[in-house]
């Protein structure tokens, strides 16, 4: 039959020798790659118990983040949505009414803010357009489910602890992560 490509090998179809039939040096170099590899450093951790060390560039799940007096810092201004090639967040802005001003740092707040974790490639764009470093990807990953609407995060989910009332919970959250943007 004419072959297509010249990459074509002819099969070397000579018969086994009765060395090569007692198949001894083929279980002889396997071994010795499997005792080889026991002597080796293991590429492998013990996750969850032991973790890699994060690249500082590393990207993982979102957090909604607060001022240092534990108020909510998105003012639902939609900017992160339209930056997001994913299509991946969606809000529903409200205003902030008389004696809020202690929960929501803006005039305007996100009722209902969401991420839909299925679709975000976490590009990390949410966090660049935000004006008011309401919103970064942490040093966490984003943990796995069973169902596609337990991928979608809203605000119960996102938002970092209270620096006032749970200031370790807050620092955990943060991690390392220092913000660039803060206005
Ligand atoms: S990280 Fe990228 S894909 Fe994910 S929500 Fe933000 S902008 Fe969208
Ligand atoms: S997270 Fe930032 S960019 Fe997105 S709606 Fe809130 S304030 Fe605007």
């Amino acid at each position: 039959m004419q072959s297509l490509t010249s990459r074509a090998k002819a099969v070397d179809r000579k018969p086994m020798t009765m060395w090569e039939k007692m198949y001894i040096p083929a279980i002889a170099k396997g071994m010795s790659i499997t005792f080889g590899h026991m002597f080796k450093k293991k590429p492998t951790v013990n996750y969850p118990e032991k973790t890699r060390p994060f690249s500082p560039v590393f990207r993982g799940l979102h957090v909604l983040n607060r001022d240092e007096e534990g108020r909510e810092r998105c003012t639902a201004c939609g900017l992160c949505a339209v930056a997001c090639p994913a299509e991946a967040i969606t809000m529903e802005g409200a205003e902030r009414l008389p004696g809020e001003e202690n929960v929501y740092r803006e005039e305007k707040y996100a009722a209902k803010y969401e991420i839909n974790m299925l679709r975000c490639i976490f590009c990390g764009l949410c966090e660049e357009a935000c004006p008011k470093d309401a919103i970064y990807l942490s040093e966490t990953f984003a943990p796995s489910n069973y169902t596609r609407k337990g991928f979608i995060y809203g605000k119960e989910e996102l938002l970092i602890p209270d620096p006032v009332t749970d200031p370790q919970g807050f620092a955990k959250a943060r991690g390392e992560h220092q913000p660039t943007t803060a206005k």
